[in-house]
């Protein structure tokens, strides 16, 4: 995209009014273009609309005209959730007009350098742990992106000498062609998003970026365990530094002793020695970080996020000595194995952003076994094959919800996982069913599904699952 100077007087269009959308529609105002900002939504659904129309900028909602882009257009920005199918953008193609996301406009604006964290799982931990540690050693950092604060707010707010750490999804990537960090990190790739993307290759594409525009002085972190980050990090311009949770690196950050590469060999691994997260950065000398043990919060899945977060903060200029304590410190983030408490003698973990196959094997090694797994939801588009060896050995019951229900229930059968259907016994599936009837008639069929997520809310139900075993 061009400077934002370059936009003055001229036609902008803003697609999707949410949090992002609003600040760069103001962003864009302020910097004198002609913003139209539109949204499919009906107007009560949109609260950001009279803020906007109060500073002067055209509001459309309800649907997308037919004359929202035209030829006078000079830049579309779109919400990242917003498909690339989606007429507006159809338009915007068929015409010639650049289509962003709020971040390459972010990238554009920051007078501080940026740190671009994204992989398939560990976003937001990750750059939350980051921004830990960039504060600790005393970097002044700012963390905003995919983790829920606009990019182009902390952009604008940010001065020279502080560091924008960006949480960023293959959504916001895809619409950028500049934008250009500091530090890139890739954590992980594995089969997500497939309802947006289409393919495979479209989504790694996307992640990859994210290093389109590294050079010399910067940083490319990748996963070393993970092939296609490796091939990806590999071919990026800058410094390389890989981080390894199962090779010593000379270069990079590592575990040392390693894991074992296969995570189900760990319990047979001679772990008497104490692990450590170590850094080398080649010139033979090396840095010992913290005991891998120590880390504020556990999987080996947080022990990868730990040496990207680790990279990260030494490729940013922080002294080791001072990583230590908020890597001991940290208490991870909610909804990610968040403990909730115990109930009749079964603890209870919230991980609802396990949203995909890869997320939820993590967060099931994880834990100790025998487990109830409460999952479901919607699909994009992954194969669950790959949970069946993990029901048959650590998980005991699974309560399948929402529109993936069927799906996940197809894994357990082949997997042979005892299922036995709800008998309807108990006080809380009685009224669910009756819950789901009135649902059905009044609005076909939703009404199911929200009884299901009642269910799950009340989790004081499971425990009589398990105990009686009626439904499993
Ligand atoms: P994201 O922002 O990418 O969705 P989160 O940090 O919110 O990632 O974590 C979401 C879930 O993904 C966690 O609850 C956990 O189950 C799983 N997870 C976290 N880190 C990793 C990782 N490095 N590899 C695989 N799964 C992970």
């Amino acid at each position: 995209m061009m400077p934002l100077a370059n936009y003055r007087g001229r036609k902008v269009v803003v697609l999707g009014l949410a949090r992002s959308g609003a600040a760069a529609a103001k962003l864009f105002h302020q910097a004198g273009s002609v913003v139209t900002a539109n949204d499919r939504k009906e107007r009560e659904a949109c609260p950001e609309a009279s803020e906007l129309e109060a500073l002067g900028i055209s509001v459309v909602c309800g649907g997308h005209p037919d004359d929202l882009v035209t030829p006078d257009t000079a830049l579309v920005v779109k919400n990242p959730g917003i498909p690339y199918t989606a007429a507006p953008i159809r338009q915007a193609e068929a015409l010639g007009v650049e289509v962003v996301t709020e971040v390459e406009v972010a990238g554009q604006l920051s007078p501080a350098p940026i740190v671009g964290i994204t992989g398939s799982n560990g976003k937001t931990t990750t750059t939350t742990w980051t921004g830990a540690l960039l504060e600790a050693a005393g970097l002044s950092p700012i963390v905003a992106g995919n983790i829920g604060r606009p990019l182009v707010d902390a952009a604008q707010e940010i001065g020279p000498g502080g560091w924008l750490v960006a949480e960023l999804s293959s959504f916001q990537l895809k619409g950028t062609t500049d934008f250009h960090p500091r530090i890139a990190c890739l954590l992980n790739l594995a089969e997500t998003h497939l309802d947006y993307h289409g393919t495979m290759e479209d989504y790694v594409a996307s992640k990859a970026k994210l290093f389109a525009n590294l050079s010399d002085g910067d940083t490319a972190i990748f996963n070393a365990d993970d092939a296609v980050c490796a091939e990806i990090g590999q071919a990026s311009a800058g410094r390389h530094w890989p981080f390894s949770l199962t090779k010593r690196l000379e270069v990079g950050v590592s575990v040392e002793p390693p894991f074992p590469a296969n995570a189900e060999d760990e319990a047979g691994a001679n772990t008497s020695a104490p692990r450590w997260i170590v850094a080398r950065d080649g010139s033979g000398a090396e840095k010992r970080i913290v005991p891998v043990g120590r880390l504020g919060i556990p999987g080996r899945h947080n022990c990868a996020n730990a040496l990207a977060a680790v990279a990260i903060a030494l490729a940013a200029g922080a002294e080791p000595s001072a990583l230590r304590e908020p890597l001991e410190g940290f208490m991870g983030v909610e909804h990610r194995l968040e403990f909730v408490g115990t109930f009749r003698e079964a603890r209870y973990y919230n991980d609802s952003k396990a949203t995909n196959p890869t997320a939820t094997i993590m967060s099931v090694s994880s834990l100790p076994a025998p487990l109830i797994l409460i999952a479901g939801g919607l699909d994009r588009g992954s194969d669950y094959r790959e949970l069946i060896p993990l029901f048959r050995d650590r998980v005991k019951g699974v309560v399948a919800l929402g529109g993936d229900a069927r799906k996940d229930s197809q894994s357990r059968g082949r997997s042979r996982f005892n299922e036995r259907r709800c008998r309807r016994t108990c006080r809380g599936c009685r009224r669910d069913a009756e819950q789901s009837r009135a649902g059905s008639r009044r609005h076909g069929g939703a009404g199911r599904y929200r009884a299901a997520f009642a269910r799950v809310r009340k989790l004081g139900h499971v425990p009589f699952l398990r105990g009686e075993g009626a439904h499993f």
